[in-house]
């Protein structure tokens, strides 16, 4: 890896200021990088995948690392909030089962002991074209994807095109599905940004994967209390059970109405795409039905229309709309 100056935040306003960008047009690898547990960012310092001249250790900043009631049902949870932490909650637990599905689907305990959830919302994508250092893909600056004409089994068939990794968080599709908003610091101040709107695809801009600029931070998640969070879940397909990332997984929040038919669906794709991907046309066809094998398949066949495989993995598409299908079984029972 190259030699970079390191720097302990003392809190959001420091670490903002330690992360300002030097002066004129700077390579998005190469500006100042956050950490937070250190886990991605290790490991793409020493891949050359970012270069920044200055890493500014989070994990100095104070009240980052707590969950609070938001004081309406709802959650506030710290950037530096670890996995472990937050699938162990009390409330987290008992309001939003998907949400603890998510996290203990994570890798390994060791990895969710310092996994923080700013941390796994903001990791680079896995694709190996990407994660290679001899490869010069799109997303590193260079004029092509390798995945789409090479070996593509692990990559998206949604929201592609200049390039094809897949979005690698397991939180997000989840936090996606319970209308999660981040709280966004940087120079100009503090915003809100619902989850939803937070991720970017290869057309929007093929070097990011959020609407971060450089030397902005998530200091904050919140999870609003809905009526849809008692019957949430996230079931995941990984190739590997005791720790992989999703080939496919979908993330799903129903609210019945008395006679069981859907009231409001969220079903969000991961795995699958280079965002959390939203189906709101599979939740539209939803609502005022109820839930059986012909809405399952109903549903199921919408979330995946416009999936464009690339060779080696056609299989996404009936594995996710298996996965749909089986997600709704579970939430609506
Ligand atoms: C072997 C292995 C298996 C894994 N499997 C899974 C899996 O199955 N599912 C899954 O979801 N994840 C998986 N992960 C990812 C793991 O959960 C993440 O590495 C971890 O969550 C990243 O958290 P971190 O705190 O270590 O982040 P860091 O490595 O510190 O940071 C990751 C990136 O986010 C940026 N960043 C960190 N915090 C912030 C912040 N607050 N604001 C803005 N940017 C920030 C950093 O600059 C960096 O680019 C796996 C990781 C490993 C090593």
């Amino acid at each position: 890896m190259n030699s970079f100056e390191w720097a302990s935040a003392s809190s959001v306003e420091d670490a903002v200021k330690l992360l300002k960008p030097g002066e004129g047009k700077v390579d998005p690898d190469e500006a100042p990088r956050p950490m937070a547990g250190g886990q991605d960012l290790l490991t793409s310092l020493k891949s050359y995948i970012v270069r920044p001249n200055r890493v500014v250790n989070l994990k100095t900043v104070q009240g980052l690392d707590k969950i609070e009631a938001d004081g309406a049902g709802g959650l506030k949870i710290g950037a530096l909030v670890t996995i472990t932490q937050l699938e162990e909650h009390a409330d987290v637990k008992s309001k939003f089962p998907g949400l603890v599905e998510a996290a203990t689907s994570i890798a390994t305990p060791q990895i969710r002991n310092l996994g923080t959830v700013g941390g796994n919302l903001c990791q680079r994508p896995r694709c190996w074209y990407f994660r290679l250092e001899n490869y010069e893909c799109r997303k590193k600056g260079g004029q092509e994807c390798f995945a789409k004409d090479g070996e593509n089994k692990y990559n998206a068939i949604l929201g592609g095109g200049k390039s094809n990794y897949v979005h690698p968080s397991d939180l997000a599709p989840m936090l996606v599905a319970l209308g999660a908003s981040v709280v966004v610091a940087g120079a100009e101040g503090r915003r809100t940004v619902p989850l939803g709107e937070f991720f970017v695809m290869p057309s929007q801009d093929v070097r990011r994967e959020t609407i971060l600029k450089d030397g902005e931070i998530v200091t904050e998640i919140i999870v609003p209390a809905s009526a849809m969070a008692a019957r949430s879940t996230y079931l995941k397909f990984k190739e590997r059970d005791s720790l992989d990332f999703a080939m496919s997984a979908v993330a799903a929040a129903l609210e019945l109405a008395p006679d069981k038919t859907v009231r409001q669906a969220r079903l969000v794709l991961g795995g699958v795409a280079t965002i959390p991907w939203r189906v709101p046309a599979a939740e539209t066809y939803l609502v005022g039905k109820p839930i059986n094998e012909e809405t399952q398949a109903g549903a199921a066949k919408i979330a995946l229309e416009g999936a464009k495989s690339m060779g080696q993995n056609a299989y996404k598409i009936p594995l996710t709309q298996t996965l749909v299908r089986r997600a709704l079984a579970k939430v609506s029972a």
